[in-house]
């Protein structure tokens, strides 16, 4: 059954001017509270008809914050002299791996910035390891643009999700948020790689970053219905005071919910996690985010030490102090809201 928000979708993309008319929705549902509401409704029932109350839990390690790129907008960019650098070895993985397996997670997110130190006979092997040690867990990898034989090999290697946000659909947008040797067209490049190489293959953008407006906003998400990604992350842009938009506003909590909505009733059955930066934006952010269609949530259970150096934007909020505490304080966050935290693999079921 169609609700509103998805059948007035569906004429949007038969309008023939499907940028235009999105971009004037994203515009109301900003203005209207109610309609907001009604949104943030109707794409909670769109989640909870293919996933029922559950929400998975995906455990983060953030293994490095070395970074080769220069994103303007990142902390972690490599002319961020302050950034404080630091890089897990191989057994603090491990140990981190272990750790989160202890606690229930069955699938391992390992996120770090273009470490040009880690080559891909370390992947490789890194992958190896967990894949032999914890056979039944699933490894998402988000190390950012590889070559498609890089990625062919970790695939091989047994990694299963990969996420690399396309960040913007637009290459001029793109163009101002990144310096000329990131190339839009090797991003997409390696989105397209990543697909056609079986990965489970996350998009996302970020909302309310400098420049941007609905009509970018408008673009994304068609993006996103042309691309089908398994997974969509997406939360507000936070400024980091070190880097060249460290002056500019935080993207809000509300346009963020109205994205992920948009996006749970453009791909109902896609993996749709409440981020951390909406958590930090607002206390109660990936409450709101499950309530508006979001059905991913992923604890942090990186050593506790290195937490606050993986600093993509300023007062990253922190959930706990190892895995235990991560998992515990957002299990009880989202039994709070009526939703059951789920530790299996909940893998992408759609088509590819
Ligand atoms: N280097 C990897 C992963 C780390 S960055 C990669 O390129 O995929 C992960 C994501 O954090 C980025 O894709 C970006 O969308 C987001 N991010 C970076 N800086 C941010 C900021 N200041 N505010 C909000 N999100 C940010």
């Amino acid at each position: 059954m169609n609700g509103y928000y998805a059948a007035y979708l569906g004429r949007i993309w038969e309008s023939g001017s499907p940028v235009p008319e999105l971009a004037g929705l994203i515009a109301r549902l900003e203005k209207e509270d109610a309609e907001r509401e009604a949104l943030f409704d109707e794409a909670r029932e769109a989640a909870v008809s293919v996933f029922g109350k559950a929400v998975y839990m995906r455990g983060l390690i953030e293994f490095t914050d070395h970074c080769k790129n220069d994103c303007l907008y990142c902390g972690i960019r490599r002319s961020n002299k302050k950034a404080r650098r630091y890089r897990l070895s191989r057994e603090t993985i491990l140990a981190s791996c272990e750790a989160g397996y202890e606690n229930g997670f069955r699938t391992f997110v390992l996120q770090g910035g273009e470490d040009a130190a880690l080559n891909d006979e370390f992947y490789c092997s890194l992958l190896g390891e967990i894949k032999s040690a914890w056979p039944d867990a699933a490894v998402t990898l988000s190390i950012g643009e590889r070559s498609r034989g890089s990625y062919e090999a970790y695939r091989r290697a047994g990694a299963d999700r990969y996420l690399l946000r396309h960040e913007s659909a637009d290459p001029d947008l793109y163009a101002l948020w990144h310096p000329p040797f990131q190339r839009h067209s090797d991003r997409m490049r390696c989105l397209d790689d990543l697909k056609s190489l079986g990965y489970q293959t996350g998009i996302g953008f970020m909302v309310g970053a400098p420049f941007q407006d609905d009509v970018h906003l408008a673009r994304e998400l068609l993006f996103i219905r042309r691309f089908r990604p398994a997974m969509v992350g997406l939360g507000p842009f936070i400024p980091h005071a070190d880097t060249p938009f460290g002056e500019y506003p935080a993207g809000s909590a509300e346009k963020s919910l109205i994205m992920l909505a948009l996006t749970r009733l453009i791909s109902p059955d896609v993996l749709l996690p409440a981020t951390t930066a909406l958590g930090t934006v607002e206390g109660e952010g990936r409450e709101r985010g499950i309530l508006a269609g979001c059905n991913v949530i992923m604890p942090n259970i990186s050593p506790a030490e290195n937490r606050a150096d993986y600093s993509l934007y300023d007062n990253k909020v922190i959930d706990g102090r190892n895995a235990e505490e991560s998992r515990g304080a957002l299990a009880a966050r989202i039994r709070k809201i009526g939703y059951e935290p789920v530790v299996s693999r909940g893998d992408y079921q759609g088509k590819p």
